[in-house]
């Protein structure tokens, strides 16, 4: 149920970090945390409503647990998805799970990846998802298939834990949460994405290494989206030759400057010259790794059927419902072939995510992928511009004041 509190206006807030009114011990196990003014959320509610703000007035951190003031959010494709009915989400919730911000207040324990405690004024990034840290998918190094995992940006709204997800001035993170301290130099464009899209290009090349190394190789990239042209630029630093498969020559062009040994357009016949066929004949080794990451079907059939003996598919875009792909079982068995699955991420992955973009945000245009950043209260301007798609990213700032009060 969502929590019948008036609406308030996102406003402008001149510290970056709120000032901690109170903290006292509450009557259960953890701390009462008030702050002014107080934490504002934007609830999505349905399809074609404009999303509403409520304020959290007390926020009460169990033991593990962290209250961070965002600093920026970044409006994920997934995101567009679900306000655009494509995939179905528990309602009344709070989107988002691409932010950066800075730590308000911990409870007992909080600590970052690396075990070190967490203060407040830390500059951090968190996981998507968090589990128990026990249970046999937890155990077996998969947390984001943890039994009970939640995920940032994706739950019902609910008493004591409304303060769920990106698209607010703060956000509490739960104990078990991945939490990677980042440096204050860095532009907080480059650092949001890394809590989604960085993360799980690091994931999708894991995958892929695991089967094949990437020095030397041949890789094929399905899509120039965030985790594409990330994906790109990761290969690239390790030795690969990167072919980027994109129908939008604006992409392709993004994807040269990421590192792309050469850029296709799928759409090509295949007797063009600039045609995926012609560009994998005019190289001399067959492509062993391919990153489906457009989720197109027209793609996963692509990647199956562009690498060579012993080479890996690892699949990460298909992540909303769309018709089966054919498989031909010979071929696959004929090419030793892998297929691999990848979804979200574990916390290795968002560690690695952080310092890749620490390390080589200022050597390809990373900052160029979030295209306007929009104040809280503009939310819903910000989804229309996001799905319009002209940039890879839009942002979403509770420090900007709103456009349209
Ligand atoms: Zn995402
Ligand atoms: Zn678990």
């Amino acid at each position: 149920m969502m929590p019948d509190r008036s609406p308030v206006v996102a406003s402008a807030v001149a510290s970056v970090v709120a000032p901690v009114l109170a903290t006292e011990a509450a009557p259960g196990p953890g701390r009462e945390i008030r702050l002014d003014p107080a934490p504002t959320a934007m609830v999505w509610l349905e399809q074609g409503r404009r999303h509403k703000t409520i304020t959290v007035p007390t926020v009460t951190l169990a033991p593990g647990d962290v209250l961070v003031e965002i600093e920026l959010a970044t409006i994920c494709g997934s995101d567009v998805h679900t306000t655009q009915g494509h995939r179905s989400a528990p309602t009344p919730l709070v989107l988002g799970h691409e932010q950066v911000g800075r730590v308000v207040a911990v409870g007992d324990g909080a600590k970052a990846v690396s075990g070190d405690a967490l203060e407040p004024g830390q500059r951090i990034v968190w996981s998507l998802t968090f589990g128990c840290g026990a249970c046999s998918l937890c155990v077996r190094g998969l947390p984001q298939k943890c039994v009970s995992v939640k995920k940032y940006g994706h739950e019902q709204l609910e008493a004591g834990w409304e303060l769920s997800g990106g698209f607010a001035s703060h956000i509490h993170l739960r104990a078990g949460t991945a939490i990677v301290p980042v440096s204050d130099s860095l532009s907080a464009t480059v650092l949001a994405p890394v809590s989604c899209g960085t993360a799980t290009a690091a994931a999708a090349l894991d995958a892929a290494t695991v089967i094949v190394p990437l020095a030397g190789s041949v890789v094929v990239v399905f899509g120039a989206g965030l985790i594409g042209l990330t994906a790109t630029a990761m290969a690239t630093d390790r030795g690969a030759h990167v072919i980027v498969v994109d129908p939008d020559r604006h992409r392709r062009s993004l994807a040269t400057r990421f590192g792309a040994a050469e850029t296709v357009d799928p759409t090509l016949p295949a007797g063009d010259s600039d045609s995926l066929s012609s560009a994998l004949s005019r190289s001399t080794e067959a492509p062993l790794i391919a990153i489906e990451a457009s989720g197109s079907p027209r793609a996963v059939a692509a990647a199956i059927d562009s690498v060579g003996v012993g080479g890996v598919v690892v699949l990460v875009g298909s992540v909303s419902p769309t018709e089966a792909v054919g498989l031909d079982p010979e071929r696959t068995v004929r090419r030793l072939l892998t297929i691999r699955g990848v979804h979200n991420y574990a916390p290795r992955h968002l560690e690695e995510a952080a310092r890749y973009i620490e390390a080589r945000h200022a050597h390809y245009p990373f900052r160029e992928l979030v295209g306007a950043t929009v104040a809280l209260g503009d939310l819903d301007e910000g989804m229309e511009a996001a799905a319009g798609g002209r940039s890879v990213r839009i942002g979403v700032s509770p420090l900007l004041s709103r456009v349209r009060p």
